[in-house]
């Protein structure tokens, strides 16, 4: 029977990279809500919406419909990338500078709103893995599995750190350290749908947790 999986968390514990590997097991559907607050953040930038100065809330909410996102399937990497009104744009979010906007737009609830429409719409097919902070306890509360992913700040800013560097980015550590304290921080007190676990959320600490590990965990739950 396919189901849907929910997998929230802090920012950068490795819920993507869990979440894809399921579904390639699973044969689901990976669907990354991140990358669609990323999306938006990135248009805004774009678009003359948000500078280190000022963030124009209101002229982004009246651009919104003109906002249109759609995963397409990548056969070599086994998931769908993100489009932003018809252009490619899975790598171009990844940068520290829209890390450091994301959490400001994502705290917007007419941003919300219409993602987690889109979000409702793509689990209407079950077998789907969906990650991000408010899918068990809002999008899907009535997932049938849910898995709340969390690791001490400094082992997460480390990996995010490798990672920026692997791709060549120029980062500081105690800047991903600071951009990922703001974002828990941001993305826990928000009003509408701040992350939480859910109460039947399972919780998974990798502070101290291989991959493998870590995947042969929740494989099992999700073949219970
Ligand atoms: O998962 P990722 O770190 O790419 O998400 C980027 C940001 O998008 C988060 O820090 C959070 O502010 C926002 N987000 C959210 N709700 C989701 C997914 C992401 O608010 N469901």
């Amino acid at each position: 029977k396919k189901i849907i999986i929910a997998i929230d968390g802090h920012s950068s514990t490795g819920k993507s990279t869990i979440a894809k590997q399921l579904a390639k097991e699973l044969e689901y559907i990976y669907v990354d809500t991140g990358a669609m607050y990323r999306a938006v953040t990135y248009y805004a930038m774009n678009n003359g919406f948000i500078s280190e100065e000022h963030f124009d809330r209101e002229g982004l909410i009246a651009q919104l419909n003109e906002i249109q996102l759609s995963f397409v399937f990548n056969e070599d990497k086994g998931y769908g990338e993100i489009y932003l009104n018809g252009k490619n744009i899975e790598e171009a979010i990844r940068t520290l500078r829209v890390s450091n906007f994301v959490s400001a737009v994502a705290a917007v609830p007419e941003v919300r709103k219409m993602q987690v429409k889109q979000q409702l719409e793509l689990g209407k097919n079950k077998g789907i893995v969906m990650d991000g902070r408010d899918i068990g306890t809002v999008v899907f509360p009535e997932a049938e599995l849910k898995i709340f992913m969390t690791a001490s700040a400094d082992t997460r800013a480390k990996r995010r750190y490798d990672e920026l560097k692997a791709k060549g980015e120029k980062a500081q550590f105690a800047e991903v350290l600071k951009n990922i304290q703001e974002r828990d921080y941001v993305d826990s007190n928000r009003e509408d749908s701040p992350l939480k676990q859910a109460e039947d959320a399972v919780l998974i600490d990798n502070s101290n947790m291989g991959e493998k590990e870590q995947f042969a965990v929740v494989k099992q739950m999700a073949l219970d």
